[in-house]
């Protein structure tokens, strides 16, 4: 283990915010991670950084997590059991999956970031959550230093959410994801529930997709209405969709006949945040360098040259805004450092 000093991140957050890293070091392999001065020190671990709000420089280690790999580890009558590495790009597993011919993660193709991190905050679009597809995750734990792996039921995963989010595992690096395994069944069903998934498939006239049917539409879609990191630098979905008593929602769709209701099995019912931001004059505006995207209110975008600082500002304007307007209350998604 030789860590770099004094590491500038901009490179590594989607957000493209500035910050320093004390200490850096690229993981290439789970054995990396035992060396025992690491026990003691300050961490963070960090995979494709694209759901991450850099709020400043970072006086610890921060481990890039860039373990490759990816596997048939078994097969059986019902399931295909894949394994990869923490560091492997989400998109690109995503896509090899389907060229082998798994289906099953088709609804998450072109979310940024790596293998590592989907568990973390079980990332989810068009009505499928990586936890619907996951096995287990195995990882490096600093404090019983051994590497754990954890079945799927004991990963607590509920919407944008998991244990490694909800112990603060992550954000005080006590575990660094090293691989997951993925079951994916062979009872394969399309799963074209989002309308516009369904619209995209209608007008490429397809009526029994496959599953790299259902990946050409997503990420159709999904370059329509995202702006590219590369291009405009943004932290994908920036507020969680609000969970409200189903007596608020009634109150608010009397008073906002279009507002978009999803009841959820528990009797509460989901809003759509980025409907909410947009009725309260965020979508397309800024406050400063920071504002939230034309094409989809739900994403923050950094216009350029913008700080942590920055990005905090327009989150609370906007929460504000909703605040006010809806009395709901929008929790942001991404980590902040
Ligand atoms: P959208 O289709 O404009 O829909 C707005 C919201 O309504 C979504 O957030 C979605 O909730 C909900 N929704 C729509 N149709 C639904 C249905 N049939 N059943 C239940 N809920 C429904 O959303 P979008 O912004 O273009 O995003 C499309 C999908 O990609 C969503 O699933 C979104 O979560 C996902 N996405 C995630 C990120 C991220 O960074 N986390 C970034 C971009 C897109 P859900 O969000 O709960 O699905």
């Amino acid at each position: 283990m030789n860590p770099s000093t004094n590491v500038d991140l901009t490179p590594f957050n989607t957000l493209a915010l500035p910050g320093r890293a004390a200490r850096y070091q690229k993981i290439t392999a789970p054995e990396a991670l035992t060396a025992p001065e690491l026990v003691k020190e300050k961490r963070f671990v960090l995979g494709g950084g694209s759901n991450l709000v850099l709020t400043g420089d970072f006086d610890g280690l921060l481990l890039h997590m860039a373990i490759p790999g990816k596997r048939l580890v078994k097969e059986d009558a019902e399931a295909w059991f894949i394994e990869a590495g923490a560091g492997e790009n989400w998109h690109d597993f995503v896509q090899w999956t389907l060229t082998r011919g798994w289906p099953g993660l088709e609804n998450l193709s072109l979310i940024p970031g790596t293998v590592g991190a989907a568990p973390i905050q079980n990332i989810g679009a068009y009505g499928l959550e990586v936890a619907d597809c996951l096995h287990s995750v195995t990882g490096w734990d600093f404090e019983k230093k051994a590497l754990l792996t954890i079945d799927r039921g004991d990963c607590r995963f509920a919407y944008r959410d998991s244990l490694f989010k909800q112990q603060g595992w992550h954000l005080n690096g006590r575990i660094a994801i090293t691989s997951v395994i993925f079951r994916l069944a062979k009872a394969w069903q399309p799963n074209m529930r989002y309308a516009d998934i369904a619209q995209e498939l209608a007008t490429r006239e397809i009526a029994a997709p496959s599953a790299q049917d259902i990946a050409t539409a997503v990420i159709a879609v999904r370059q329509r209405k995202l702006p590219d990191p590369a291009v405009t630098p943004n932290a994908g979905s920036f507020f969680h969709n609000p969970v409200v008593e189903a007596v608020l929602a009634e109150a608010l769709a009397d008073a906002y006949p279009t507002l978009p209701r999803y009841p959820q099995p528990d009797g509460r019912v989901k809003l759509a945040a980025g409907w909410l931001i947009e009725q309260a004059g965020w979508k397309g505006k800024a406050l400063g360098p920071v504002g939230m995207y034309e094409k989809q209110a739900l994403v923050l975008v950094n216009r350029g040259g913008a700080t942590g600082q920055d990005v905090v500002r327009t989150m609370a304007a906007v929460q504000a805004a909703v605040r006010e307007k809806f009395a709901v209350e929008l929790t942001p998604e991404p980590i902040f450092l």
